[in-house]
């Protein structure tokens, strides 16, 4: 086996017990990078040679007998929305093309804390607007698996480079799918934690009440291994959690014996691929027969989710990116006379087309005389989902749906019409509505295409549905790192 081939703990234990070193490890992944790179572009930036030098460090700090920690020697690809200290962070928008952050996200600090060697910086949708990695400023990524198509977006960057095996764990976010459907249609593991799970400190807002920042990774294990490095308090996020979050890693047996896996009809009905449906549904009776009890649960408002979200997700982005004014940092336009012009032509020049859409719409559900019709209403449908969620998990401890309505699709055959765009997400947006953890993990394959399932759980409860997507796992299979 090639070290890239490696999961992030079997790299771990390799550079640990000094068997494999910091900087072997990290040249098997920038050899790997280089050879299949130019025809994935999974990354806008490469930090070939900080790599490097970090690996140097902590092949040292090994020798030297320090306490290491938990990614230690693990090469880890960052969303390019995670500021990182000194390295460019453009959120793949023209806007922030030449940013470079005085300051590290806290998630970016708790790498380093434990030890990981950070590669690059993922391509994505630009400011994490999107569901295919196409409205990138940079460039496109390829899907690993099939060159002709989309990774999925907006964190489509960072699933490619983990399905590639450019990289063993990456770093996305999920405002409304973000990390699970690009996981799905790379065939990879994404986890979307609980709202609160992990700091956003440092992370560029979208929708800041639904954003999450959370792992890809190719198993289950590792997807918790860098939770738990990412997860907890953050002083500096008010938003984030006091509660105690126990590790997870090491803990998953994915014994499902008398877990109660609810099915909503609503997650299978029409727009959803019947043969997908029918691998997910296959999947689900895999678990009946290792014990779990496959139950019937109803979410009626979820066809509300969709228009909720973009309504939501649009007000709140029209606020965030109200900062980006052509003053304080990022791109200023040439020409300008006065001040409005200043603001006017930094932000038509700077944005792209998504991202305009998205401010007026948003603008556009804030303004005094439609704020009642749009986005009040959206308040009132999300506390409607919530609590439709919450009945629901009376009756189950997880709940099972596709996480695409289809596999991956072709380069170029959705951006003409946004409303399709948008319709990729109909599986993933009614849990960030609802606040809740989901992972998303490949649960076979359709024409040789990766399909996507996704367990839901209950608040902070990661633990039970990373345990039953081991369960998945076992009974589905680990996809390797694609033939390139
Ligand atoms: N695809 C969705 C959107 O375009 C979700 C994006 C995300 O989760 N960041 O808004």
């Amino acid at each position: 086996m090639e070290l890239y081939e490696n999961t992030a703990s079997g790299l771990h234990t390799l550079f640990v017990e000094k068997k494999a070193s910091a900087v072997e490890i990290t040249t098997a992944f920038l050899e790997r990078t280089e050879a299949v790179e130019d025809r994935v572009g999974a990354y806008i930036t490469l930090t070939k040679e900080e790599a490097l030098a970090r690996a140097v460090e902590l092949d040292k700090q090994l020798a030297a007998g320090e306490e290491l920690g938990a990614l230690a020697g693990v090469p880890v690809a960052v969303k390019d929305n995670i500021c990182t200290k000194g390295l460019r962070t453009t959120c793949a928008s023209k806007m922030l093309h030449n940013f470079v952050p005085p300051y590290n996200a806290t998630v970016a600090e708790n790498l380093h804390q434990a030890g990981a060697v950070v590669t690059g910086k993922t391509n994505m949708d630009e400011f994490a607007m999107g569901s295919s990695c196409e409205n990138s400023y940079f460039k496109k990524t390829y899907n690993p698996r099939d060159l002709e198509r989309v990774p999925g977006g907006s964190s489509g960057g960072s699933a490619a480079a983990v399905a590639a095996g450019e990289a063993p764990l990456a770093l996305g976010s999920d405002t409304g799918g973000s990390i699970r459907q690009p996981a799905a249609l790379c065939g990879v593991v994404g986890l979307k934690p609980t709202y609160g799970a992990v700091s956003r400190y440092g992370l560029v807002a979208f929708a800041s009440s639904l954003d999450q920042i959370g792992p890809f990774a190719r198993t289950v294990d590792d997807a918790a291994l860098l939770f738990d490095v990412i997860k907890g308090r953050d002083a500096h996020d008010a938003t984030s959690t006091h509660r105690e979050l126990p590790p997870v890693a090491g803990t998953l047996t994915g014994a499902v014996k008398g877990l109660r896996v609810g099915i909503p009809q609503a997650y299978f009905g029409e727009g959803v691929d019947d043969a997908v449906k029918a691998k997910v549904m296959d999947t689900a009776k895999a678990l009946e027969k290792a014990g779990a009890v496959l139950t019937d649960v109803s979410l009626p408002s979820t066809e509300y989710a969709l228009p909720t979200y973009y309504i939501l997700a649009c007000a709140e982005a029209s606020s965030n990116l109200a900062r980006f004014d052509g003053v304080k940092y990022g791109f200023r336009a040439e020409q300008y006379d006065d001040l409005l012009s200043l603001y006017e032509n930094s932000r038509s020049e700077g944005f792209g087309d998504e991202v305009k859409r998205r401010i007026m719409l948003g603008t556009f559900v804030l303004s005094s005389g439609y704020y009642d019709a749009y986005y009040h209403k959206a308040k009132l449908t999300q506390n409607l989902i919530r609590s439709e969620c919450t009945r629901a998990f009376e009756d189950c401890d997880v709940i099972l749906t596709p996480t695409s309505p289809v596999t991956a699709f072709k380069l170029g055959e959705r951006t003409a019409d946004p409303l399709q765009m948008y319709a990729a997400d109909i599986c993933t947006v009614p849990v960030n509505i609802a606040g809740l953890p989901a992972v998303s993990l490949p649960c076979g394959e359709l024409d040789g295409l990766p399909v996507g399932l996704q367990l839901i759980g209950r608040k902070f409860d990661e633990q039970t549905i990373l345990n039953a997507a081991k369960a998945v796992e076992q009974v589905c299979g680990v996809f390797a790192p694609a033939v390139l």
